[in-house]
């Protein structure tokens, strides 16, 4: 896509720290990063979000997942890692083309923070949700 950032990452009109690349996929540092080693991966194809992601060009990203995530492993020995994707702009999303974050953990204090409120929901409540998905699968 022509007006896509990412896209222009990808072809190298726009510039970027590239840590990987294949026929399918592009991995690079990120401009802000919240942790050292905070990395993008990118399918090539342009495809906005995960809801508009083929199923094949799913599989080559994600086939690709592992090796950057040990390489981020292997470069920065964090304690933990979180890789998120957020779609839409209700979600955080600020690049509309899909992209999986790396996000190294090293301590509590620096880098992401999660805060994950939950919610009590009967066991019959889940049943419900999960009957609800089911039907559109
Ligand atoms: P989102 O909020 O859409 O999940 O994440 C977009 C990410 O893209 C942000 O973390 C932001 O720092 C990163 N980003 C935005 N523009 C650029 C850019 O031009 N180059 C790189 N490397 N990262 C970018
Ligand atoms: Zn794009």
């Amino acid at each position: 896509m022509s007006d896509c950032l990412f896209c222009k990452i990808i072809d190298g009109s726009i510039p970027s720290t590239k840590v990987y690349e294949d026929d399918h996929v592009y991995a690079f540092t990120d401009i802000s990063p919240v942790a050292k080693g905070h990395t993008l991966l990118i399918p090539k194809h342009h495809c906005k979000d995960l809801f508009e992601m083929p199923e094949d060009v799913a599989r080559n990203l994600y086939a690709a997942a592992p090796k950057v995530a040990n390489a981020i492993k292997a470069a920065f020995n964090p304690i933990g890692m979180n890789t998120i994707n957020n779609n839409g702009e209700a979600a955080g999303q600020t690049v509309f083309h899909y992209h999986l974050h790396f996000i190294p953990r090293y301590d509590e204090k620096e880098g992401l923070a999660l805060n994950w409120q939950t919610q009590n929901y009967t066991a019959e409540q889940l049943v419900e949700v999960a009957e609800s998905i089911k039907a559109h699968l």
